[in-house]
């Protein structure tokens, strides 16, 4: 039951070898975070060159720290979409062209699928009672925001998505705030580490409702029942706040300081922040996670959720993850997180969506290309 697993859709080149879709044997992963941060945001040119430079050595790596031999894997599953073309094309290739030459069936498994089963291979691996189905998996990182119902059948996996951003994903927002307050890049863990210094009160942020299909004349109980999110809004709040505010120049003075320190830290960018920014990025992350809690568990319920998942980069935010778990307790409901290291994009969650696959015997064949828009169910 061992299968390689390689990703490469965005900005990380990873691959790791997972026994029966719950074990870990190895899970390496090559972040091209600090080449992106130059620019602010990830450069597609420039991620497939890192991927082609770094695949090769990433899976020897994989497969030496499993102790393993290409003879003794059942399988090679490679991530298939959603994610960028180039950068899917190289983890794509090379798995083919792997699973060809050491004559293995070849897996190909949608990226958000992988971001689930990062949550269930963990769940699985410390032997906790089954979590019962539905789940309700809330998949949420800089590129993705979606909400899915999610049933096992048999060996296989269904999925029914129920709710996404219709503008920016919440990992997104949280990156552009970072930016337009001068802080770094991902702005995520930034954010993350000042808010608790500030008064998540004090700058109040709306959510307007999403309109939906069915508002605009559709019908079907599926279209009523829409949990979507929009994050753009609050990132213009939040802008449109900083110019009436006069925040600007001390957002100049922070940026040209934080890029004058070596290896800049939180405890850096806290000592370059006033009460007032502190307040308003306190604000910011309680009214962003207070969303994404409130479409959740308001998804669970509607759709009659046994058990709620959430994993993607922005599943690591400490008030998320909080607040989340005492939503659960409150309604009784389990909810469950990956480990830190399987919250980020990672090839041990693809090697994991790969085993329900690999079970059923649903293999690629070598016409297999990148999808891009990949959807999941
Ligand atoms: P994809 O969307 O295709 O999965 P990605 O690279 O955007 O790819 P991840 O690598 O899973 O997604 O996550 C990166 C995102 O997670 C960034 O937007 C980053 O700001 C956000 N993030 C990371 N840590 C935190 C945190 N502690 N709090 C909030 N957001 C975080
Ligand atoms: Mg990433
Ligand atoms: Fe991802």
């Amino acid at each position: 039951g061992l299968i390689l697993g390689i990703e490469s859709s965005c900005d990380e080149t990873a691959a790791a070898v997972v026994r029966r879709g719950g074990e870990a044997l190895s899970n390496v992963v090559a972040s091209q975070m600090e080449l992106h941060a130059n620019y602010g945001g990830v450069v597609p040119e420039l991620a497939s060159r890192e991927h082609l430079r770094n695949i090769v050595v990433i899976v020897r790596e994989a497969m030496a720290r499993a102790g393993v031999s290409f003879a003794e894997l059942d399988a090679v599953a490679v991530t298939e979409g959603p994610g960028l073309a180039g950068a899917l094309l190289v983890g794509i290739t090379y798995a083919k062209a792997l699973a060809y030459g050491v004559g293995k069936p070849l897996i190909g498994v949608n990226h958000l699928e992988g971001h689930i089963h990062a949550v269930l291979m963990e769940a699985r691996a410390r032997a906790e009672e089954a979590m019962e189905m539905p789940l309700l998996a809330l998949v949420v990182s800089g590129g993705h925001t979606h909400l899915y119902l999610a049933k096992q059948v048999d060996a296989s996996w269904r999925y029914q998505n129920v709710g996404k951003t219709v503008d920016d994903a919440a990992g997104e927002a949280f990156d552009k705030v970072a930016k337009l307050l001068g802080l770094g890049y991902p702005g995520g863990p930034w954010i993350d580490g000042l808010a608790g210094l500030g008064n998540p009160k004090a700058v109040e942020f709306k959510f307007g409702q999403i309109k939906t299909r069915a508002e605009k004349g559709g019908r079907s109980f599926e279209e009523l029942a829409r949990f979507d999110f929009s994050f753009s809004g609050i990132k213009t709040a939040v802008l449109r706040y900083v110019e009436t505010q006069g925040m600007r120049e001390a957002i100049s003075v922070r940026r040209e300081a934080l890029a004058g320190v070596a290896k800049p830290t939180v405890a850096d960018a806290a000592g370059l922040c006033d009460g007032r920014t502190l307040d308003l990025i306190a604000s910011f992350q309680g009214a962003v996670v207070g969303n994404l809690l409130r479409q959740a568990f308001g998804a669970a319920e509607a759709f009659g959720a046994r058990g709620i998942v959430v994993s993607g980069g922005v599943a690591a935010n400490g008030e998320l993850r909080r607040r989340f778990l005492a939503e659960g307790e409150r309604r009784g409901l389990p909810v469950a997180f990956p480990s830190l290291a399987l919250s980020t994009d990672n090839a041990a969650m693809i090697a994991a969506a790969a085993w329900p696959r690999f079970l059923a015997v649903e293999f690629a064949d070598e016409g297999m290309g990148a999808l891009p828009q990949m959807r999941l169910g």
